[in-house]
C-alpha cells in the first residue's frame, strides 16, 4: 500500500518569471524603468513610453489608464 504521507516538495525555480524585463517589445530600447508598486510589476519604456505589464514571463502591453472596456 502507498503511504499518505510521501509527500514531495518541489523547488520551483523559474527565475525568468522574476527576471527585469530586457527591452521594449515596441520600439526596441533597453531601458525600461518601474512604473509600478510591488505586486505590480508594471515597465514603462523611456523611448516609446509604452507600459507593460510583466505576466507569465512576458510583457503585455497594457491599455490607456482611461480606457473602458
Ligand atoms: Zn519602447
Amino acid at each position: 500500500m502507498d503511504s499518505m504521507d510521501n509527500r514531495y516538495t518541489a523547488e520551483l525555480d523559474f527565475p525568468a518569471a522574476f527576471a527585469v524585463p530586457a527591452r521594449c517589445p515596441a520600439c526596441g530600447e533597453q531601458e525600461l524603468f518601474n512604473a509600478g508598486t510591488e505586486g505590480e510589476p508594471l515597465f514603462e519604456c523611456a523611448a516609446c513610453a509604452i507600459g507593460w505589464w510583466w505576466e507569465s514571463g512576458m510583457l503585455v502591453r497594457t491599455s490607456t489608464p482611461c480606457a473602458s472596456d
